[in-house]
This record gives C-alpha cells, structure tokens and sequence, in this order.
C-alpha cells in the first residue's frame, strides 16, 4: 500500500508539474514572444518614428532681431543646412555701389580714398523693382560730410551718419556713385550677411554650452580636444542650428526666407534636368 501511495504521490506530483508546465510553458512562451513582438514593434516603431520625423523639416526661429537671426531646424541634413548657409553669403541679389565718378574733390582726402569709403556703405532698396541707380553727393559746408547726403532715386545707404569725408573752409566735393545689383559669389561688396555659421546640435539641451562631436570622446564626456560636452548617443533628436548677423538693410529673418527660396528654386531646376534627362554622363 506504501508503495503505491508513494507512486500515487509521486504520480501527483508529476502530475501537478505536468500542469504547471503545461500553464507555465505556455504563459512563458507567449511573454517571450510577446516580449520579442514588442521589441521588433518597437524597433519598427522607432524607425518608422525616425523616418517620419526625417522626411518632416521642421524651422523654428530662436531668435529674431533686426540684424541678428537664429534658426533651429529638425529634420534634415548637414549637407542642406550647409547649402542654406552657403546661399546667406553667395546667392542672395543685393545693390551695392559698383563704381564712383568724382567730379570735384578739394577735401584732404583722395579721391581713391573717399571712392572705397562710399563702395564699402551697405545700401537698401526703396523701389521694389530697382535694379540699378546712382547716389549723388555735392557739398562744400565745412565739417563732416555725412552718408545721408548721398542721395539718389531707388536706392539709399543704410547707415545715414557714416562719415564720408571731412571738408575744411572753402573745400568741397561732388560725386556720382553708380548702384549695381549682384550676389555675394560675383563680389563680397553685394554680400549683407556676416558671420553665418551652422551647429549641430542635440535638440533640447542648451544651446549656449558648446557640444562635442569628436569620434574619440566618450558619450556623456566633457571632451579636451573642443571643450564641449559629448551628449549621450540618440538622447534626442538632432537640430541643426544656423545663426547670421547682416548690416542691417533687410531684417535678417527676411534673408532667410529669401535663401530658402533660392534653395528651393535650385532644387527645382535639379528636378526640371533630371526629368527632362539633361544629366549626360560621359564615359
Ligand atoms: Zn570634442
């Protein structure tokens, strides 16, 4: 009787650990698997998330002064920001003054001298459509000979209180300058922005302590090399941020606008060559 009270104990006990396997193992398997799902669930989520967010450039303007601006952007590359950049400083059309005729000059000053001081003042538009122009100045009144003297029809300097010359009694000047339009890339004379720099930058932490991209400094490190934290890797997203002062003729955060739209204009013409299979490669 022993023996088979022991068998039937034993046969219990087996059979209560047959049951548990048969409600463990399940349970068990479908957490791993559920385990495992949520992992690869995740994982397509986040990469689903990444290239959402990628395809979405998003702009957020941080600051916005009349010469100074600051832009944050999501969502896009070093390449594109930089080409932003370049376009600030290369591309925009801007008036400037291309030459000078000076028809009198008994100022202690050269002519040549007076001549560069008036190509290096920063000029604003005041037609719309102005594409070209003259700025004439004529005085012979003792003392400073002031920027807003300079007057013409489309165009007028930016900075009014600009000393052109100084005339002593009995001294005077009189000149023409000629307005030309043209880009940063064709003379630095027709470039207003100044300083234009892109960073880039782990979006949510502050932007006023320099970060660390260097491959050698460890994650979550201050680093030696620039001085800047290493932030830990995909702590968040990363922004790129592009920041420019001008000399003020334009609101800064209208030179923007004006170098997206360029960008995007060249994009287009990329597109139109592509389409109409312009692009030859030659073997
Ligand atoms: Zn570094």
């Amino acid at each position: 009787m022993r023996g088979l009270r022991d068998r039937l104990k034993t046969h219990r006990l087996q059979g209560i650990i047959l049951c548990c396997v048969k409600i463990v193992a399940p349970i068990t398997c479908q957490y791993l698997c559920c385990l495992f799902c949520q992992f690869v669930v995740n994982n397509d989520q986040r990469v689903i998330d990444r290239s959402e967010r990628n395809s979405f450039m998003r702009i957020k303007v941080l600051d916005d002064e009349v010469s100074f601006c600051r832009i944050e952007i999501l969502g896009t590359t070093d390449a594109l920001c930089n080409q932003i950049r370049w376009c600030l400083t290369r591309d925009l059309r801007t008036a400037a003054i291309t030459s000078v005729d000076v028809i009198k000059n008994t100022s202690p000053f050269p002519s040549e001298y007076v001549a560069h001081r008036i190509g290096m003042m920063p000029l604003v538009a005041t037609s719309l459509h102005a594409r070209e122009g003259e700025l004439r100045l004529k005085s012979d009144t003792p003392g400073h000979v002031c920027a807003d003297e300079l007057r013409g029809e489309h165009f007028q300097v930016v900075c009014k209180d600009a000393i052109v010359t100084s005339l002593p009694l009995a001294t005077g000047i009189e000149l023409v300058a000629h307005v030309g339009m043209g880009m940063g890339k064709d003379h630095e004379m027709h470039n207003h922005v100044a300083a234009a720099r892109v960073e880039r930058r782990t979006q949510g932490t502050c932007y006023e302590q320099p970060e660390c991209w260097c491959d050698s400094t460890d994650f979550g490190e201050h680093c030696k090399l620039c001085n800047g934290i290493k932030r830990l890797a995909h702590q968040n997203e990363t922004a790129h941020l592009i920041a420019f002062e001008t000399i003020g003729a334009v609101r800064a955060i209208e030179l923007f606008k004006r170098a997206l739209r360029v960008t995007l204009a060249k994009c287009a013409s990329l597109s139109v060559a592509i389409s109409n299979g312009q692009i030859a490669c030659e073997t």
